[in-house]
């Protein structure tokens, strides 16, 4: 039996994982599951799975969680330590799919047990490329992807050599307003920029799907797992989403991945890799789909896109400083505290405040300097927030 964890276990990628292990209950041993609210889901996935533990992000849930656990053998815990501790528990599969930043340390510390990593976080590999990387290759720990885009070119590239790679192309549904006119944009509520066209996810990323910030995080998060340059990554606005990354070689051949919008696709790829197996999503008719579209991002209707070339020139603690700004950015966003359009300017102006402090930008990478650089970006985010609103 393989012993696994799920981190973000009551969000829409958890959700996702914990209906392919119910398929093959027999096949796991559940360790820990993580969330945050929603202590009823998660209590009654801890039970259902027997899971070892259950812990709440949030401290002031915890009563909830050990009431809803009463009768039960599952230890109840809460916040951010306590996630960290369930990460250090022996497991030979982990989900990272909590959102945002406070997804790097359980991801680390369960590939500093040798635990192979599912990234769905990606924004692990954003603020703290290298000591991801210097943590698995210490460990010998296997990070597999699990952003729909990056599955797609490691599937694209299995068998390959990366000398041969000439470029590698990630697609973008274009989001809730690829059909808007720009000028209306500025306007745009949380409401609007969270329903997402083709794929049902997390708020947090259907909103950063719209504004494609969602899209840069995915540029990085490509440099950091692929190795290729900057300049090697390209963007298509692919409304259909069926085709979710390319792979172009230098004899001019393209390899495509080619599947329906179903997450359980690239998390069952990396529950069962290296094998393939079974998995209910949709087979794709393409006789019956007829067409598929493609064609570049408008910079003006996007502009958070190009910040994500910034980040990879600037190196070093950038990518860091981008998502924390981002994070804030978005915060704001959903709290109406300002336009859809400003969180681009927003992260833009954090970037360019500490792009000057080479110090701080090339610091080296341990989760102590990444946490402390993630806290004086989200300080200075705040602060040019609440001056464009004043
Ligand atoms: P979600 O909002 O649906 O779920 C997030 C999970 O993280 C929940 O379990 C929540 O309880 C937990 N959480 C939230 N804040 C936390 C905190 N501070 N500490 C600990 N746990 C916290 O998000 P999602 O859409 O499942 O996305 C999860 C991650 O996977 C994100 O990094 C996202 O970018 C990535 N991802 C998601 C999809 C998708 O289809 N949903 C696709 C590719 C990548
Ligand atoms: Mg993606």
């Amino acid at each position: 039996m393989r012993r696994i964890s799920i981190f973000g276990a009551t969000g829409s990628i958890g959700q996702n994982t914990i209906d392919l292990i119910r398929r093959d209950r027999a096949a796991y041993k559940v360790v820990a599951l993580t969330g945050a609210g929603n202590i009823a889901q998660l209590a009654a996935d801890a039970i259902d799975l027997g899971a070892e533990i259950a812990v709440t992000a949030r401290q002031d849930r915890l009563d909830d969680l050990r009431a809803a656990l009463a009768g039960s053998d599952v230890i109840a815990a809460a916040g951010a330590r306590a996630i960290a501790e369930a990460a250090a528990r022996p497991a030979d599969w982990v989900m990272s799919a909590i959102v945002g930043a406070a997804g790097l340390e359980p991801g680390i510390v369960a590939m500093q047990q040798g635990a192979t990593l599912a990234l769905a976080n990606k924004e692990s590999l954003v603020t703290a490329g290298d000591l991801v990387h210097r943590v698995a290759h210490a460990h010998g720990a296997q990070i597999l992807p699990v952003d729909s885009e990056h599955s797609a070119v490691f599937q694209a590239l299995i068998g390959e050599d990366m000398a041969a790679v000439e470029r590698i192309t990630i697609t973008a549904s274009g989001g809730a307003f690829r059909d808007w006119p720009i000028a209306d944009m500025a306007k745009a509520t949380p409401e609007q920029a969270a329903t997402h066209p083709n794929w049902d996810m997390g708020q947090r990323i259907t909103i950063d799907s719209a504004s494609m910030f969602n899209k840069a995080l995915e540029v990085i998060e490509t440099k950091e797992f692929f190795g290729v340059a900057p300049q090697q990554i390209e963007v298509l606005v692919h409304p259909e989403s069926l085709v979710h990354a390319l792979v172009g070689f230098k004899d001019g051949a393209l390899m495509a991945h080619v599947g329906p919008p179903d997450m359980r696709h690239a998390i069952g790829f990396a529950l069962h890799h290296p094998d393939r197996k079974h998995l209910p999503v949709e087979r794709l008719n393409l006789a019956h789909i007829g067409q598929l579209t493609f064609k570049a991002p408008n910079p003006e209707r996007y502009p958070a896109l190009r910040l994500a070339w910034d980040v990879l020139e600037i190196g070093g603690m950038a990518g860091c400083i981008f998502n924390a700004a981002k994070e804030k950015a978005l915060d704001a966003f959903i709290d109406h505290r300002i336009g859809f359009l400003d969180m681009a300017a927003v992260v833009e102006e954090t970037l360019t405040v500490f792009s000057a402090d080479s110090c701080l930008i090339n610091a080296e990478m341990t989760l102590d300097t990444v946490q402390q650089t993630d806290h004086l970006a989200r300080k200075r985010a705040d602060e040019i927030i609440a001056n464009r609103k004043g």
